[in-house]
């Protein structure tokens, strides 16, 4: 593995250390899920009391934000998948002001995984990237949620073959921002932090964690939102690979000029 020069490296050569490692963040980095969400929300929308009188953007926000709600009762264990969605879409109609019965909500929320998973694909040019870099360096995958799903998404769009370690909070029993689950990607990939980048559209997740852990950060930003500092290195797209390779070094060398002068 690439990443076992890295691990040579003492924490005072970190600044010199060669690129030899990158993470990813898998949901709406490689994996398109905001395309599979829309699609399931589609589907159901008719059925979700009031939801045809809103945009599905403003339908896609709302979901967005009870999908965060419900999520670190899924990560802890205390509410099984398809309960949290049932509860999910019993609140989404609930805050357009009608009401489903949790039974209807449940059934709702089964349609949805159907039409979910069957709308998984990689981000574009995401595929391009990871066999652009495979091989050359080490290729990682750091996530908060379950093993199980998120090893399904990479294997149902292709990307696994791809992937060199891969870190689910889950099994890591720490989730990101805390440094914690970065520091076990670095020891499993065998990577010094100054070695390696992380990319990935949490501000918060993905840039502010890896550099709390003294790794690169790549904001991810296919909406072109503006960062919260405006001073990260950022990438909007993916395709054409050579440019997103060219602006994942750059994040690498900025980050071990910015450790320099501190
Ligand atoms: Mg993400």
């Amino acid at each position: 593995m690439r990443g076992k020069d890295a691990s040579r490296s003492t924490p005072a050569g970190a600044d010199r250390a060669p690129l030899t490692t990158v993470f990813f963040d898998l949901d709406d980095t490689l994996f398109d899920h905001a395309r599979a969400r829309r699609a399931g929300l589609q589907l159901i929308r008719s059925e979700i009391p009031r939801a045809s009188g809103i945009s599905v953007d403003d339908l896609d926000r709302r979901y967005q934000a009870l999908v965060e709600a419900f999520h670190p009762q899924v990560l802890a264990g205390t509410l099984s998948r398809a309960r949290a969605r049932a509860l999910r879409f019993r609140a989404l109609a609930e805050s357009l002001g009608g009401h489903v019965t949790l039974a209807a909500a449940s059934s709702l929320g089964a349609r949805y995984e159907e039409a979910y998973l069957a709308h998984r694909h990689a981000v574009p040019g995401a595929r391009g990237l990871l066999d652009r870099l495979h091989g050359r360096v080490h290729l990682g995958v750091i996530s908060n949620n379950l093993v199980a799903v998120q090893a399904g998404k990479l294997r149902d769009i292709g990307l696994a073959e791809f992937i060199d370690t891969l870190v689910i909070s889950e099994e890591a029993g720490v989730a990101k921002p805390d440094p914690g689950i970065f520091q076990i990607a670095l020891r499993r990939a065998r990577a010094a932090p100054g070695g390696a980048v992380m990319v990935g559209d949490s501000w918060e997740n993905d840039v502010v964690g890896a550099r709390r852990a003294g790794i690169a950060g790549l904001w991810y930003h296919p909406d072109r939102r503006r960062s919260p500092s405006g001073q990260a290195p950022r990438l909007a797209t993916f395709h054409p690979g050579t440019r997103a390779e060219r602006a994942i070094r750059r994040a690498h060398r900025a980050h071990r000029t910015r450790s320099r002068v501190a």
